[in-house]
């Protein structure tokens, strides 16, 4: 028998980890694979609540993070650092999920020794180089370099194919969010106290309906957290609900919900959550107000309506399905659309039960078999 290809898998931020545990465990239970995991740290705290959840020990840590580092330094250490764990490495396979400084820089370093790249959650387009920034670039850049896109649904494969990636290259295979989704709900109910301080929150707010909300996008910061803001202070003059924020731990995307929201009795401004509490969140809330980019996929695959807090989005599939609106940072707006779910429970329940478009927790196996289909580059064939 061959020996088994060896795969890196570089990432550093807690989105990516949480999209790519899936994927982990399934090659660790492949022995036609022997995987090795780099994480650069991009977002320490965050990122390693998840890979303890997951069991998941890297066997390099960049610790990239450093105060005030401007993203031209963050990308220039990135590259340098993942290019040393390659070479030290010699792994006939890379594997980066999505669009951060990490995932592109880890894809540019394998490129620059030829290693085939696979791209998880390929093919997400917003078609504006500024929304989401800069990961609309980082995207595109990877697509450029991959050997195998993993494209979440038949659009996202449709706009690789689009921009010229070879045919046999693309892959519609789900988003592995959903099995994430799946493996933390199994865990949640073996071990109900993993749901942490949001069972306290319902407690607390057992008369009102939860409203689930997270905001940390970098467009948003300045003018368009202000107006979001606003627009929850307004939610929060009814009495029958109550607000549930888990802050990022950026400064610059807490301060706007601190100064309007910080003293509100029916608004709990907390802390980051451990995943399996956040998935809990998501599940007991009756909507989510998110501009997060994987909010907009794993509310849908539980049933709770998703308002986006962003003038554009990459996953027009949820709105396209009547899972999820697109309502911008104008007060207003968010104002009205929220009062409507919570209103008319005939527009609260099409959204709920419309079908999601992201995925069925099958994601992470059929991306293995993808891999071990891949052509063996003239770098595995000198290896073996
Ligand atoms: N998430 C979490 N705890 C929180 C808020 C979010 O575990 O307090 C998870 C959430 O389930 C989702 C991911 O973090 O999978 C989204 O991360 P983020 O909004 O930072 O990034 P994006 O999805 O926009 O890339």
């Amino acid at each position: 028998m061959s020996r088994p290809r060896r795969v890196l898998a570089v990432f550093g931020t807690r989105p990516e980890a949480i999209k790519l545990f899936p994927l982990l465990h399934a090659l660790a239970a492949d022995d036609r694979f022997a995987s090795r995991i780099c994480v650069t740290g991009q977002h320490r705290a965050m990122l390693d609540g998840v890979l303890a959840l997951a069991g998941i020990r890297p066997d390099h840590d960049l610790a990239v993070l450093q105060p005030g580092q401007s993203l031209d330094q963050l990308v220039a250490r990135l590259l340098t650092g993942t290019g040393a764990v390659l070479d030290r490495e010699s792994p006939d396979l890379v594997v980066v999920q999505g669009d951060t400084a990490s995932a592109m820089a880890g894809a540019l370093a394998a490129y620059h020794r030829r290693i085939p790249v696979v791209h998880v959650e390929a093919g997400l387009r917003s078609g504006d180089i500024h929304q989401p920034w800069p990961e609309e670039v980082n995207r595109r850049i990877i697509t450029t370099l991959a050997a195998l896109h993993c494209a979440p649904t038949e659009r996202a494969a449709a706009a690789l194919r689009a921009e010229n990636a070879a045919a046999t290259a693309v892959h519609v295979t789900g988003n592995t969010v959903v099995d994430a989704l799946h493996w933390v709900r199994a865990r949640l109910a073996a071990e109900p106290a993993l749901a942490g301080p949001i069972r306290q929150l319902q407690a607390r707010f057992a008369e009102q309906r939860i409203v689930a909300v997270t905001c940390h996008r970098r467009e948003n910061w300045g003018a368009g957290m202000g107006g979001i803001a606003t627009a929850l202070a307004g939610l929060a003059t009814r009495p029958d609900v109550a607000l549930i924020a888990p802050l990022h731990h950026n400064p610059l995307a807490r301060s706007a919900m601190q100064q309007q929201l910080g003293d509100l009795p029916n608004v709990a401004l907390v802390e980051p959550l451990d995943y399996p509490a956040f998935v809990h969140l998501l599940d007991v809330a009756h909507l989510v107000l998110t501009d997060s980019g994987g909010v907009q996929e794993e509310a849908p695959a539980l049933g709770t309506p998703v308002l986006v807090l962003r003038e554009t989005t990459e996953r027009p599939e949820g709105i396209e399905a009547g899972t999820a609106r697109l309502v911008g940072t104008d007060p207003d707006i968010i104002l009205a659309e929220a009062n409507r779910l919570l209103d008319d429970a005939a527009a609260h329940t099409t959204m709920a039960r419309a079908h999601n478009p992201f995925g069925d927790g099958q994601s992470a196996r059929r991306i293995v078999e993808l891999m071990a289909q891949l052509a063996p580059s003239d770098r595995d064939s000198r290896a073996a």
